[in-house]
Order: C-alpha cells, then sequence, then structure tokens
C-alpha cells in the first residue's frame, strides 16, 4: 500500500505555517473523529492517516527530512508505533489530545481513548512506629504487650467525615469528581496531555461544603490509644513487625496506615543469645572436675541441674536441648550451650600450696588428651556449626 503525501492528507502546501498545519490537521481529526464515526473503519484510517501526517509535520526536524527523501526518509523514525509508522489511537489521544479537546465536550469517553474515568485517590493514614523492650522471657514464650499510643483516629464529631453535622459533599468543580485533572505541555514531539491529582480536592473527587468545627474538615484528630499487639515467639532484636490498619486513621474515611513494632532485646544477666541458642559460661574448680558432681545453671525462667562427668575438661560445651529460643517461623528450638571452664585459684594458702606440691608430679596429673577429649579447634568448630 503506497502511502499518501502527507500534505495531501493535511490538504496544506509545502509553505504552510505551523498554525495552518494544526488547523487542518484539527479540521481533519474532528471531522473523522471515532466519536463522531462510530464503529466506520475507513474514518479510523482517515483519522490515524491525519495524526501521522501531522505528528512529521509539526516536527521541524521530521519535516525536513520528510521533504528531503519523502515517505522513504521516514521509515524507522517514526516516534510512535515502531517502523511502520502507524500510531495507535491511544498514541493519537495522548499525544494530540488537546487539539480536538474542546470540540467533545472535554471527554473521550464514548469511544473508549484517553477517558480517565473516575480515578478517585483513596485516603491512606500514615504509619506509626513504636520500639517495644522485650525480656528473654517474654521472646521465648510471646507476649501480648498493651502499649499506650499517640495517634490520628477519626474525629468523633463528625464520624471521619470531615463534615459538618448534616452537611454533605459536593462534587468538585475543578475535575468533576473525576480527582484528576489534565494538563498540557509543550514537548519536542508536540504537545503532551499529562494528568496529575486535582489541587483543589487533593484527588477525592468531592469537597465538604461546611467544615467539621473540632477537626476542621480533616475527619481525624490526635488522641491516645491502648493497642494490644501480640508478639510471637522467637523474635529478635532488630526486628520489625507489622500491624495491618493499627497506624494512624486515614483523612475523611480512608484507609488507616499500619503500626510498626521495632523489637528490642533487654540483655539476660547470664544467657547471652546466639540466633535461638543460649550460651552461658559455666565456672567450676578443678577438685570438681577431676571428682565430678552436680552444678546449677540458670535457665530462661528458672534454674536446671546439670551433672559434671568426672574427669570433664575445661572447654567441654554441654548442651541443654530444647532449652534456647523457639524458632519464630516454627522451625524447632534452640539448645542452651554450657561451657564449661575450669578455675584455677589465685592465690593459695600455705595448707593448699603444699597439697597441690604433692599432686604436681603425681602420673595422673600429666596432661595425655586422646581423642576422646578433642582439641579446642574440633570443639570450635563444632560450636559455630
Ligand atoms: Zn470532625
Ligand atoms: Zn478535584
Amino acid at each position: 500500500m503506497s502511502k499518501r503525501d502527507y500534505y495531501d492528507i493535511l490538504g496544506v502546501s509545502k509553505s504552510a505555517s505551523a498554525d495552518e498545519m494544526k488547523k487542518a490537521y484539527r479540521k481533519m481529526a474532528i471531522k473523522y473523529h471515532p466519536d463522531k464515526n462510530p464503529d466506520n473503519k475507513e474514518a479510523e484510517e482517515k483519522f490515524k492517516e491525519a495524526a501521522e501526517a501531522y505528528e512529521v509535520l509539526s516536527d521541524p526536524q521530521k519535516k525536513s527530512r520528510y521533504d528531503q527523501f519523502g515517505h522513504a526518509g521516514m521509515s524507522g523514525s517514526a516516534g510512535f508505533g515502531g517502523g511502520g509508522g502507524g500510531m495507535s489511537m491511544d498514541d493519537i489521544f495522548s499525544h494530540f489530545g488537546d487539539i480536538f479537546g474542546g470540540a467533545f465536550g472535554g471527554g473521550f469517553s464514548s469511544g473508549g481513548f484517553g477517558s480517565s474515568g473516575r480515578r478517585q485517590r483513596v485516603n491512606r493514614g500514615s504509619n506509626l512506629r513504636v520500639k517495644v523492650k522485650l525480656r528473654l522471657s517474654e521472646i521465648a514464650n510471646g507476649v501480648e504487650k498493651k502499649i499506650k499510643l499517640k495517634k490520628y483516629v477519626p474525629c468523633g464529631a463528625c464520624h471521619g467525615s470531615g463534615a459538618a453535622n448534616g452537611s454533605g459533599k459536593s462534587t468538585c468543580a475543578t475535575c468533576n469528581g473525576h480527582g484528576q485533572v489534565r494538563q498540557v505541555t509543550n514537548t519536542f514531539l508536540g504537545q503532551m496531555q499529562t494528568t496529575s491529582t486535582c489541587p483543589t480536592c487533593n484527588g477525592e473527587g468531592e469537597i465538604i461544603t461546611s467544615k467539621c468545627t473540632v477537626c476542621h474538615g480533616n475527619g481525624i484528630v490526635k488522641s491516645d490509644e491502648i493497642v494490644s499487639i501480640k508478639i510471637p515467639a522467637g523474635v529478635a532484636e532488630g526486628m520489625q513487625l507489622s500491624v495491618s490498619g493499627k497506624g494512624n486513621a486515614a483523612a475523611r474515611g480512608g484507609v488507616p496506615g499500619d503500626l510498626l513494632v521495632l523489637i528490642e532485646e533487654e540483655p539476660h544477666p547470664d544467657l547471652v543469645r546466639d540466633e535461638n541458642n543460649l550460651l552461658y559460661d559455666l565456672y567450676i574448680n578443678f577438685a570438681d572436675a577431676a571428682l565430678g558432681t552436680s552444678v546449677e545453671v540458670p535457665t530462661i525462667d528458672s534454674k536446671a541441674r546439670i551433672k559434671i562427668a568426672p574427669g570433664t575438661q575445661g572447654g567441654k560445651v554441654l548442651r541443654l536441648k530444647g532449652k534456647g529460643i523457639p524458632d519464630v517461623n516454627g522451625y524447632g528450638r534452640g539448645d542452651i550451650l554450657v561451657n564449661v571452664n575450669i578455675w584455677t585459684p589465685k592465690s593459695l594458702s600455705k595448707d593448699e600450696e603444699a597439697l597441690l606440691e604433692k599432686l604436681r608430679h603425681s602420673p595422673n596429673f600429666r596432661p595425655a588428651p586422646t581423642a576422646k577429649d578433642r582439641s579446642y579447634f574440633d570443639r570450635m568448630r563444632e560450636f559455630f556449626s
């Protein structure tokens, strides 16, 4: 299919001014506008043809290339719709919609092109952030915390509507209730149409005729509220829980924000947390290590008694299975790891010194580690695995 000359399509001469071309295009666009010619394929083709011609001739660079090379100079250079130079209806409306906007009552609703519909913005309340400090037992068992918050709540006087008692709302005159306004800006492609949130109604599409005096039309007021938060077992320092809908109320009946709860851990006096395990450094004396004994170690909520076998080496790690922190995702529970340290006396009485002198060269006191006693490095490897 050979293309018609762009000047012929618009019915203008090569020397026509930009204004003359715009007028000519507007005439064609109105004549063949899909709103005027429903289900008319031929009109649609003419409408597109005119848009393509105007797209080239209204652009000084493209026009000069077209004047030099004709249609051959245009291949691959059409701004929209790919190499073929065909513009879609949406392209045409978004780029040149302003040219014939006035002729069709401001909207292209019937054709389904370019009409933005009623796109009102829903107000959303802002998120609230709180820190919650938890003890280890609260972390291990999960806890329900009541927190006093200063936050925006729906205004009681107007039930959150922002409108004074009995008065209503009216459709925003600036955007006709659409919540958005169109703006035309000049770009190198020609005139571009953009939509933005209506400044009069903030995108809500309606305005309050008489504002509530308590909340000044906002529909929300600051108030204290006690919020109860369920904190699951196994949370950790730095985790953030999100409680949906417990943040600030939104202006005029929108969607409330979320409450974000930042977890902080209160350190335990004896136990140190390592992910879901708890570490405890136990000190026993040399006699207990050699003879064996039973000792008390702290657990999260109380104490546990553990046995020290005769001949226990310093650095042995004893494991209290399942006495650690439950996994926050429900994957089991950590342990308490008891690291055995042998306490060496820092000072000795004359009697103690004499006793130890006697034992110093005793055969059983000579270090003789076997594979069973394992090296420090082996234990460390197990510890960090
Ligand atoms: Zn109010
Ligand atoms: Zn508006």
